[in-house]
């Protein structure tokens, strides 16, 4: 494809010996910059807030040009110069891909997987070129079945199979990660779009009732962005799944998604109900889902244009992923899926993750959301008591906006309006503007949705440390919210604890809490208390027969060295949420929650 003379940026991907994990990348530059052409692989991958300095997996690299080798010369980390010069320039490099993560690469003998952010070099001053990619099979009989799942356009590859796919620049060309190997696949239509599901690795999954499930939550989704059209932004949309036996997490794209996940997750054929672990799997896909309008297409302003060779900072990652963490199980109990007890017990168990870490008192959301690069992507021993979740405390702060508003309309308008707004300014046309939300602009943006002015309870809840006056607010759709000590047992140690070759271990200790007054610390370990020597079940039986106030002789070693200290013990906090519908809410309350949650049926059981 040519545009105006501009020639595409042209890339070659072989998965060139899948036994050592290498891919091997072809890539030429049709028009190098004369004054000696420069590359770069991001630092970054979008959705992932961390510096992963992709380039440490280059394993080798070298140029050519009118059939002479074209000297590279490395300037920092991630970029390469070559050296001048006038025709053609083709770079060939070998990445290594063994990160068994949707964030990266990975290769072996079973399956292929990439991100275009570790594998695609970016051609400085070519950006907005298009890119073409040549996409070949490993070579060998063994890899005969191999196939290709992504939503990159075809550009003569058949769907599905190896060949040459394209894209508009390279922002595009590393937002569609490519699976290649023996996946099952299966589709849907939702929201006006096919929709498919290719799953990797051995499992036994229903595909059909997973198509069926996902049909439901998609065109919820779409539904709620888009009320009157009930369409999706997308013509075609990609579930690609890595089947596990442990493992747990996704990566949003404008029209895919990568999501790992366990085995045991996936439902059976068979299975009737929707179990715990399958909710976790939908929970996950309904989330990624959520992500192809909320940080995708509305972006924070910062996004709007990626800087992938640096941290690109801002406050807002309490609406772009705890908004979208609030409406992940939200949206399963709106489309029927899940009923309203079930979602109640979900709601209730982020808000004791939440309750269970000081964490929420020594960082705003918004403070979280700016040092998601140093802090919440990094986390040790004692990110308990020093950070905050954007995640789960930023879907309480949805919540609580979308209550407030709720009663304050009597349920005439809501957090989803918010939402709609959004999508209508920033998403609709993100591609064809590149416009987000500015950093100070959503109390203005709530407002104008809604008619409310909530400038404190955001400064309060988003930008402050101010508990959530979560109680009074669920109390007004008729849901009573109740603290208690859970199974904590009838003391608490203050800390929390990890067995590691069977002695127990103070895996963090919590601020101001029974060990840290007694001089407790992370990575101390536990040998005897009160005289007598402990393991986790010896412990555990010890503190059930102690109450608080009572004091415990420990004995503990820090490294090799001994020592001896006196921990009074602490009741435990009562922070373990329950919540349940109250009886007889009245006619109001009745109102709202069904405006709330949707359908006002109970929904199928589990
Ligand atoms: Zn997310």
């Amino acid at each position: 494809m040519r545009r105006h003379g501009v020639e595409p940026v042209s890339y070659r991907i072989v998965p060139v010996d899948p036994h050592a994990h290498l891919f091997e990348i072809t890539l030429t530059i049709a028009q190098p910059d004369a004054e000696g052409q420069r590359v770069a692989l991001p630092a970054w991958i979008p959705g992932s807030y961390m510096i992963r300095e992709f380039a440490r997996h280059v394993v080798s690299i070298g140029a050519r040009s009118a059939g002479r080798a074209v000297r590279l010369r490395k300037l920092d980390k991630h970029t390469w110069q070559a050296a001048r010069c006038d025709g053609p320039l083709t770079l060939v490099y070998r990445v290594y891909a063994r990160d068994l993560s949707v964030r990266a690469a990975h290769l072996d003998a079973t399956h292929g997987f990439f991100n275009g952010t570790s594998v695609f070099l970016r051609v400085l001053g070519q950006e907005e070129r298009p890119c073409e990619v040549l996409i070949e099979p490993p070579s060998g009989e063994e890899y005969a079945g191999w196939r290709v799942a992504t939503t990159l356009p075809e550009a003569g590859a058949r769907r599905h199979g190896f060949g040459r796919y394209r894209a508009a620049d390279y922002d595009e060309l590393v937002d569609h990660p490519v699976e290649m190997g023996r996946f099952t696949l299966d589709a849907f239509e939702a929201g006006g779009a096919r929709h498919e599901i290719a799953i990797t690795g051995r499992h036994d999954a229903d595909t059909a009732r997973l198509c069926r499930d996902l049909a439901r939550i998609c065109a919820q989704h779409a539904r709620l962005f888009e009320p009157r059209t009930r369409r999706a932004p997308l013509e075609r949309y990609l579930f690609l799944v890595m089947a596990v036996g442990e493992g747990y997490g996704g990566l949003e794209h404008r029209s895919s998604t990568a999501l790992i996940c366990s085995r045991n997750d996936l439902p059976w054929r068979g299975q009737r109900e929707v179990s715990e672990a399958y909710r976790t799997f939908l929970g996950l896909a309904s989330h990624e889902y959520f992500h192809t309008w909320n940080v995708r297409r509305i972006r924070p302003a910062a996004f709007a244009r990626h800087d992938l060779q640096q941290e690109n900072y801002t406050r807002l990652l309490w609406i772009f992923e705890g908004f979208t963490s609030y409406y992940d199980d939200l949206i399963l109990v709106r489309s029927g899926l899940i009923g309203r007890d079930a979602y109640l017990d979900l709601l209730a168990k982020v808000i004791t993750g939440v309750m269970r870490g000081p964490g929420r008192r020594a960082q705003s959301v918004a403070e979280s959301s700016f040092d998601a690069w140093i802090k919440y992507y990094r986390p040790d021993e004692n990110s308990p008591n020093a950070v905050a979740s954007y995640y789960a405390k930023g879907s309480l702060v949805a919540l609580a906006l979308d209550l407030t508003i709720r009663s304050r309309t009597g349920g005439r308008r809501s957090l989803d309006d918010v939402m709609r707004l959004m999508w209508t300014r920033y998403g609709r046309d993100f591609f064809s503007r590149r416009e987000g939300l500015g950093e100070e602009e959503f109390p203005r943006l709530l407002e104008e949705a809604v008619g409310l002015r909530l400038d404190a309870q955001i400064r309060n809840w988003a930008y402050g440390t101010a508990e959530l006056p979560l109680a009074p607010l669920l109390k007004t759709v008729g849901v009573e919210l109740a603290f208690g000590r859970g199974d904590q047992g009838p003391v608490s140690l203050g800390a929390r604890l990890a067995t590691r070759d069977r002695q127990v271990e103070i895996a963090t200790a919590y601020s101001g809490q029974a060990a840290q007054r007694a001089g407790l610390s992370a990575g101390d370990t536990l040998v005897a208390v009160d005289g007598l020597r402990v393991d986790e079940r010896a412990l555990k039986a010890l503190l059930a027969r102690r109450k608080p106030g009572d004091r415990l002789r420990v004995h503990a070693f820090r490294r090799d060295e001994l020592f001896e200290c006196e921990l009074e013990l602490d009741a435990p906090p009562a922070t373990d949420a329950k919540l349940k519908l109250m009886p007889g809410p009245g006619a109001r309350a009745t109102r709202l929650l069904g405006g709330w949650l949707g359908g006002g049926r109970s929904g199928p059981a589990g």
